[in-house]
């Protein structure tokens, strides 16, 4: 029980430290700028690296990306509706 809560915290963590652009989970990234809430392949720390892009565009590449690594189609979907809801692409 001990080390399936722990799991559960871990998986936890990764999923609301994710890039607030593209959804990867920070801790995946080598080039990380602490503080940023964007991962390095998104923003250099002053800019977006690809500024025009839309959602459906970043969803499209998720999902390539995702395909090309044989995920899941429930984590594909998944992804598909978590990126609607970072805070580059939220509109409230
Ligand atoms: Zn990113």
């Amino acid at each position: 029980m001990h080390l399936f809560l722990n799991g559960i915290k871990r998986h936890y963590r990764k999923e609301i430290n994710r890039c607030q652009s593209c959804g990867m989970p920070l801790i995946y990234d080598k080039q990380y700028l602490s503080g940023n809430i964007y991962c390095s392949y998104c923003h250099d720390g002053i800019s977006f690296i690809k500024n025009n892009i839309t959602l459906g565009e970043m969803q499209r590449k998720i999902d390539h990306l995702l395909l090309s690594k044989n995920s899941n189609i429930i984590i594909r979907i998944y992804m598909y509706l978590r990126l609607a809801t970072l805070k580059r692409w939220r509109r409230l």
